[in-house]
Formats: structure tokens, sequence, C-alpha cells
């Protein structure tokens, strides 16, 4: 019986024998223990309906726990000498596709829409390459695409970001922009040395699932997202400050008076303490004043 790609011992010998060391500027920290993984696939609720989508399979550890269990995975990898390393380590997998391809250059909504039937159930789950973490979340969230769930492995301290409420340290705009479209929860924190090499960062698992419809009604996306990114412009200030920097343009005096008194909300208020509705209720309110 072989060992699970994903052990220390395995994982040197693929790579000595494939003449490989890791490529830090890739983000290549592969796991190494099988409990991780297991605890991984369980967690994103992996089942015979699942279509699993993998970015980053670097040499197979997490595609062969998933392989185990969904009904098809296929995984993108952007470094080619991987993919010759995966057709080897992934041969007794047949529901196994791998491609060639950076996520963030892939038309994820074309091939969902050619691989995916309507009983099945897509679930991303990804060891993420911590490097493009949020841009590989914030494409899949905004997309419009058929996925139920995420559950990734990144920096503990971006997870903690994602998933964070109102009144923390770690709340601000990339929380919002997240929670907008998912609920996101840590599921688990991963120590360093679950890993080879050893990332310099303690990692954690935030799982992220879809709402069906957005958390809250907005009039326009592009106008809120720019408000939450200015309410949390200078911390300490308030969002009557922070946003009289960035609307001075656009609000007289009188609107920003109204802007308060219509939505409700203090203006003496900081943006860390408003939760996404409230920030929704400001945008709509600044949509109508402004259009
Ligand atoms: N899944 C493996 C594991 O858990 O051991 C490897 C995870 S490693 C943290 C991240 C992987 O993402 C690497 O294999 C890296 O080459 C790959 N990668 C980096 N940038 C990528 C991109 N833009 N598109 C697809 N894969 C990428």
């Amino acid at each position: 019986v072989t060992k699970p790609i994903a052990t220390i011992t395995r994982t040197k010998e693929i790579m000595e024998r494939h003449g490989l060391g890791f490529k830090k500027s890739l983000g290549q920290n592969f796991l190494i223990d099988p409990n991780v993984l297991k605890k991984i696939v369980a967690k994103a609720g992996v089942d015979e309906n699942t279509i699993a989508l993998e970015i980053g399979p670097g040499i197979g550890a997490l595609t062969e726990h998933l392989a185990f269990e969904a009904k098809h995975v296929y995984a993108f990898e952007i470094d080619q000498r991987l993919i010759d390393v995966l057709k080897d380590t992934l041969a007794p997998y047949e529901h196994v596709t791998v491609y060639h391809q950076d996520i963030l250059e892939a038309d994820i909504k074309s091939f969902l829409q050619d691989k995916v039937n309507a009983d099945e159930q897509v679930r991303v789950v990804a060891n993420l390459p911590y490097y493009i973490t949020t841009p590989i979340l914030m494409k899949l969230l905004r997309d419009e695409l058929p996925i139920h769930s995420m559950t990734v492995m990144m920096q503990k301290e971006v997870a903690d970001r994602m998933a964070a409420g109102p009144n923390t340290k770690e709340y601000g705009s990339l929380s919002i922009a997240v929670q907008y479209y998912t609920e996101s929860n840590v599921v688990m924190t991963v120590p360093k040395t679950c890993f080879i090499p050893q990332p310099n960062v303690d990692s954690a698992i935030l799982q992220l699932v879809k709402r069906e419809k957005p958390l809250v009604g907005i009039a326009d996306e592009a106008l809120f997202f720019e408000l939450v990114q200015a309410s949390f412009g200078q911390r300490r200030k308030t969002i009557k400050n922070n946003l009289q920097r960035e609307f001075k343009d656009r609000l007289s005096k009188d609107q920003f008076i109204e802007l308060f008194e219509e939505s409700g909300i203090e203006p003496s208020r900081r943006g860390e303490s408003l939760s996404i509705e409230e920030f929704a209720i400001l945008s709509n309110v600044c949509h109508k004043i402004i259009s």
C-alpha cells in the first residue's frame, strides 16, 4: 500500500525523483499532514455529488484526498513542472482532471457551464497560494458563479479579517467584501509544522458559504464598496470625516447632513462600528441623494 502523498517521506521522494525544488514565488508550501487534509475535506462537505474545484494542486496532496470523496476533481495549476508530477502521482484517479492554467486568467464561468449538471454541487477546496489569496477569492465571489461553498487554507491573519464582525480590529472593507456574498467562519487553525517548507506565518481554514442572495439590497454596488472603503480610510476618524474627504465633490454640506439624518446613523461613529446592513442603508441613501 502506498502512503498518502501528504507525508513528509513521500513528498520529499516525489520532489527528488522529479529533481524539483519549491518555488517560493508561487507560494509553494505543501501539506504533509494527512489528518489535516481529511479534516479539510470533511469540513468542506465533499461527497459523491460534489464537483470539487481545486486551485494549486501542487504535487497532489489535497487532490488525492478530494478524489477519495468527490464525484470529480478539477484542479488548476500554474507551474508546468508540477503538471508532469501530477500525471504521475494522480495516475490512479481517473476522475481527476488537471489543467495547466493560471486561475486568475481562467474563464471559470464557461468552464462550470460545460462541466457541471444541475444535480451536482460545486465546492472550492484549496490550500491557496498566499500571495494571491484575496484576488482569487474575489474573482470567484464576484462573477455570480454557481459555487456552493469554498473551504480554503490561507494565512491566519487574512482569514481572521475576512471572518471579522464590527467593533473588532480585524473588521474592515475586506470583511465586508467577503461577507456581502458569503457566510464566513474560521473552522480550524493549522500550525506551520504541517507544511514543507514551513511558511513564515500561521495558517487557518476559512469556510465561505455562498448566500442564496446578497445579505442586503443595494442600489449601486460600486457606490456601496466605495463608501465602505472610504469609511475605513483613516480608522481613528469618524465616518463623517472619512466620507467628507472622499465625497466632497459629490455632496454639499447640506447633503451630508441629509445623508446621516435620513440613514439614522450618527456621523460621529467610526466605520468599524457599522454593520454591513448599516453600510447598505448609508449607500442607498447616498445613491438617492446623488442621482
Ligand atoms: N495543494 C497543494 C498542497 O496543499 O500541498 C499545494 C498548495 S501550495 C500552498 C499553492 C499551489 O498553488 C502551488 O502548487 C502553486 O504552484 C500554485 N499556484 C500559484 N499561483 C497559482 C495561480 N495563479 N494559478 C494556479 N495555481 C497557482
